[in-house]
């Protein structure tokens, strides 16, 4: 087993640990958040980082779809839903959503990432009706769409189990579940924040509902709001227990919270230290989750580079219209898309060696032909 050959003031025994492979404990956590040495607490996620994925950080060919901004949860860290002085309401009908589907038809991607508000004007039958039109545009296409919140909306507005719902919803194409829905497992930041929307016993039931269905989903954490640190050591105690049970997730990503233009907006925005110990942190009690990712649009393209030696394996992907975080053209936020060029530039210019996967994370081979040699410069697109 690898091991660091070095001294770690303070948190010598989570060294050890770490080299010998052995779960970290809630104290550890606390202990990793609170250590001053951040460099040493990324040497620690390097080391199982790599351990599991050697050189290789994964990005992936995505094009996201947020069909409806609508929302009666109003949840104090959210810029994205409608509201007055705010962004304009919009709802896509379907034809729309096959045209905003059609417009990438040329762009080779895997995957098809599709989040939105709780509208409750929005049928039953639209939800399948979706997929089913995002796959006859792009058949084979994987389709990761519906947080565990827009589950349960989907099965009230349709008067159906979770479970019944999660089935026709599968049957209709959909492949997985994005994370999101929950941002920290935590009953006393659920009551402040989010308290319209599901609590935690009612997110973890629709991830079991999925994990029996066979639905793989990747779960996520928003830090850098009101949460504590203990809350976010439990909360991703949480997750390891219930990947224990289940087994489904196959990534988690900590989210870096954007204050901008929420309820919020007093709430400093998280530094680059915060994004890198939370990417560490995670990668060192998530035990049982393969990957770890750093998701460029929050963390900057930037960030990430750093990131892939504090624990992440993954930068997400190309992402073509994003609209959750920054509205495009708006706050001076442009360009929300990377090239597959850009990306793999990224990651090769951080050290790391590129690696397309599909949703799933099997590899998908590249002719490294097309790379950009190491050291030529490709501007990238300035966030954040
Ligand atoms: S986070 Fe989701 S559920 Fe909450 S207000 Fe925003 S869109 Fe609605």
């Amino acid at each position: 087993m690898t091991a660091l050959a070095r001294e770690f003031t303070g948190i010598e025994d989570i060294r050890e640990k770490v080299e010998r492979g052995e779960r970290l404990s809630f104290e550890d956590g606390v202990r990793l958040y609170r250590h001053p040495n951040l460099s040493e607490v990324g040497a620690l996620a390097n080391l199982v980082r790599e351990r599991k994925h050697g050189d290789k950080a994964y990005y992936v060919r995505n094009q996201h779809i947020n069909y409806t901004n609508i929302c009666n949860k109003f949840c104090k860290f959210c810029s994205f839903y409608a509201k007055k002085g705010g962004p304009e309401p919009y709802e896509m009908s379907l034809e729309e959503v096959r045209r905003v589907v059609r417009k990438y038809k040329d762009i080779r991607i895997t995957e098809i990432h599709s989040v939105g508000g709780i509208n409750p004007r929005i049928p039953y039958e639209y939800y399948l009706d979706f997929i089913r039109v995002i796959k006859e545009e792009r058949p084979g296409i994987h389709v990761k769409a519906f947080t565990a919140v827009e589950i349960v909306q989907i099965a009230e507005v349709g008067k159906k189990s979770i479970e019944e719902t999660l089935a026709d919803l599968k049957e209709a194409g959909l492949d997985s579940l994005p994370g999101g829905g929950i941002e920290v497992l935590s009953d006393r930041v659920h009551r402040e924040l989010f308290g319209r929307k599901l609590n935690g016993e009612e997110w973890k039931r629709v991830a079991r509902a999925a994990a029996a269905l066979g639905l793989p989903q990747y779960a996520t954490m928003l830090y850098g709001h009101i949460e504590t640190v203990e809350e976010r050591v439990d909360h991703l105690i949480q997750l390891r227990e219930l990947q224990d049970e289940t087994g489904h997730f196959l990534c988690m990503t900590p989210l870096s919270f954007h204050p901008e233009k929420t309820e919020l907006e007093h709430i400093p925005m998280p530094t680059g230290e915060m994004d890198l110990r939370n990417i560490a942190v995670s990668r060192l009690l998530l035990d049982n989750f393969d990957h770890i990712k750093s998701f460029w649009i929050m963390n900057t393209p930037a960030i990430t580079q750093i990131a892939l030696w504090y624990g992440a394996d993954d930068c997400d992907g190309t992402v073509l219209e994003y609209e959750i975080t920054y509205e495009p053209g708006k706050y001076g936020y442009k360009n929300q898309a990377l090239t597959p060029e850009n990306m793999r530039y990224m990651i090769r210019e951080a050290g790391r060696t590129p690696v397309e996967r599909d949703s799933h994370y099997n590899e998908i081979p590249y002719d490294e032909e097309d790379d950009t040699p190491r050291g030529s410069r490709i501007p990238l697109p300035v966030v954040g």
